[in-house]
């Protein structure tokens, strides 16, 4: 059986009874084993829980029963969503082994699709950072050259994806952390508007920012994925009530006849920061729009782009360093027994946290301490404002935003990790997007020409609760550029040659 199978493949093969859930079950894990070791992509490997759930997918297709939209697909979540059958470690020694007593609202809605969860993946501590070497347990590989980071934070969400363990995966987009991954790993990764997607069980990094999304292969999984997790959820407070159309029909009806797609003129002047392999896949994936109907204009985000990261990089590590005040040594995961409570939290928290999250921790209690309150965060709020203004603005006169995901493909690793300010600005296109609220994806739409060919991402940006326009727009360049692939084994350790 081909492993290679997209989830819309996987579900219509079962139902067809050609392969069963827990063959499909099988044939992922093995491909863990055989390739993990080299790509570090997964933290835990539910195979007791993963394979009592293909059981059951096959037993309802035994019945003659609707085994549901994902049925036998497996899925791996990022390792900051709740999951009872594995610890949800956030990539850090602080949570090693804490597992947690309930599942997250995403995780209760893939498995009453019918998913059929393999495990969790690896990522930057607690999602902060862009090339998953924060993890207290190890950098993950990039699939398409192993001596390159994936990406991040959600890396080892893009890597299973890449390098064909599992059709679909979820990951968390704070600042772009499905987005950026999935641009250095050559496949299809989207944030959805803020609120779409419910975040109860997602441990918090920045309440204001925080989005669950999916990566995927074609467009059609990603709207069957979002499909299924994009849900009302009483449970969180900012999920929003409004109905959720099912999204595989933007994907059939696909068009950009008539469309406007915007590129930004600010990206004249950012030349110098771009690689000439992103500023031309740019190019040539306006060029199948133009081809495909499509008008495009121009619009302008100056503050966005200027304002955007200092703007992030004041309010993410404010939320931060709130949100993650409870890991203390008292109620979660590690704790160092100390005479006192203070030198309990003083001890805990040091050696529970690695370098960049108390970077972030330190940041964001600093721009929160009175003195500097307003003339950090208040006033990176009031800028936050005007970035939405901008974008409502630039919204008025096109329908999808397009944009570099990042500004170079994958780097090397070790390459930017003691230097968190250029780290800081592989996500300059695509923090601008959490801080207004809005959806985007990120689609692969070539490869630069090395000798170990790398993937290179474009951004598409839509107004709030415009997944549909963005699908239908994926799923029109998919004709030209085809699905995304899987990186040639060969090119990992492990793989083809062993
Ligand atoms: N790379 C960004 C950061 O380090 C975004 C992270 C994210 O989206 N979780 O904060």
């Amino acid at each position: 059986m081909d492993r290679m199978l997209s989830a819309d493949e996987i579900v219509r093969g079962l139902l067809a009874k050609e392969f069963s859930a827990a063959e499909v079950f099988r044939s992922s894990l093995e491909r863990v084993r055989r390739m993990d070791p080299a790509l570090s992509a997964m933290l835990s490997v539910t195979e007791e829980a993963g394979m009592a759930a293909a059981r059951a997918v096959d037993e309802c297709v035994a019945r003659g029963e609707d085994p549901g939209p994902l049925a036998g697909v497996p899925v791996v979540l990022k390792d900051n969503m709740c999951y009872r059958a594995a610890p949800t470690t956030c990539g850090s020694r602080m949570l090693e082994r804490w597992t947690p007593p309930y599942d997250a609202a995403v995780v209760t809605a893939l498995e009453g699709a019918g998913a059929v969860i393999l495990g969790k993946t690896n990522m930057d501590e607690f999602a902060m950072g862009g090339s998953t070497e924060y993890s207290a347990f190890g950098p993950a590989s990039n699939p398409w050259d192993p001596d390159r980071v994936p990406g991040g934070s959600s890396g080892g969400s893009a890597v299973a994806v890449a390098a064909g363990y599992v059709p679909v995966a979820l990951g968390s987009d704070t600042g772009g952390s499905i987005r950026q991954p999935a641009s250095y790993c050559g496949v299809y990764g989207m944030k959805p508007t803020y609120g779409l997607v419910s975040r109860r069980g997602l441990v918090a990094f920045a309440s204001s920012l925080d989005q669950i999304g999916p990566f995927a292969r074609t467009a059609a999984d990603l709207a069957r994925m979002l499909s299924v997790i994009a849900a009302p959820d009483p449970g969180d407070g900012t999920s929003s009530r409004r109905a959720r159309p099912e999204y595989g029909a933007a994907v059939a009806s696909a068009s950009l006849k008539g469309r406007k797609i915007a590129v930004v003129r600010e990206l004249a002047g950012m030349k110098a920061s771009l690689s000439p392999d992103v500023e031309g896949t740019l190019a040539r994936v306006l060029d199948l729009c133009r081809r495909e109907g499509a008008e495009i204009v121009e619009v302008s985000l100056p503050r966005s782009l200027e304002f955007g990261l200092p703007c992030y990089y004041i309010l993410a590590p404010a939320e931060a360093s709130s949100n993650l005040a409870r890991f203390d040594g008292v109620r979660y995961g590690f704790s160092r027994k100390e005479r006192t409570l203070k030198a309990l939290y003083e001890r805990t928290r040091g050696e529970g946290f690695g370098p960049e999250v108390k970077r972030r921790i330190l940041t964001g209690t600093y721009v929160l301490s009175s003195g500097y309150y307003d003339a950090y965060y208040l006033t990176a709020q009031k800028v936050r404002q005007l970035m939405k203004e901008e974008f409502r603005k630039a919204f008025a006169s096109c329908d999808l935003i397009a944009l570099p995901t990042a500004p170079t493909p994958a780097f090397r690793k070790g390459e930017l990790v003691d230097d968190p300010i250029q780290m800081y600005l592989a996500d300059i296109f695509t923090l601008p997007v959490n801080l207004a609220g809005l959806p985007a994806l990120s689609l692969n739409g070539g490869f630069t020409a090395d000798a170990r060919p790398l993937p290179v991402g474009v951004q598409l940006i839509a107004p709030q609760w415009g997944e549909e326009g963005l699908l239908s727009a994926a799923a029109v360049l998919e004709r030209h550029l085809g699905p995304a692939s899987v990186a040639p084994m060969a090119a990992v350790k492990g793989g083809d040659g062993r």
